[in-house]
């Protein structure tokens, strides 16, 4: 393989010192040793830093670090399919509008034209709201 591209020593450096300031007991010149001598790996440095990161953050139900050493990061894993943590630093979605397919009840736009047109009072935004008739 000519086309991998190495990690560089600036780009191990950098690594080594988000998954130090991670988990403060993996020490940083370890780090930068442990990613020199896996240099190598075909993960290009976008997709290593992911799953490195993943590998450092993902913790088990009852709260310790899934990883206890670092060596886990060039193992193969779960880390290496899901770069993004499903522990919960995603922000979920907001509750559906009732009205509006596709819509978030706190911000959905469609419910937000009725209420701009004032045919939706602005307290049913996301809100269930049949229009009535105006009463003679
Ligand atoms: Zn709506």
């Amino acid at each position: 393989m000519t086309d991998s591209q190495t990690i560089t020593k600036p780009q191990a450096e950098a690594l080594a010192s988000i998954l130090h300031e991670l988990r403060p007991e993996w020490g940083t010149p370890a780090l930068v040793t442990l990613i020199g001598r896996n240099r190598e790996h075909p993960a290009p440095f976008p997709a290593l830093t992911q799953a490195a990161i993943t590998a450092a953050t993902r913790r088990n139900p009852d709260g310790t670090p899934t990883a206890r050493t670092p060596a886990v990061i060039y193992q193969p894993g779960k880390h290496w399919d899901q770069p993004i943590n499903d522990a919960g630093t995603r922000i979920p979605p907001g509750p559906p509008c009732e009205d509006h397919i596709g819509q978030e009840a706190h911000n959905c736009r469609c419910c937000w034209a009725d209420i701009k047109a004032g045919t939706r009072p602005e307290q049913l935004l996301g809100k269930h709201h049949t229009e009535t008739e105006p009463t003679p």
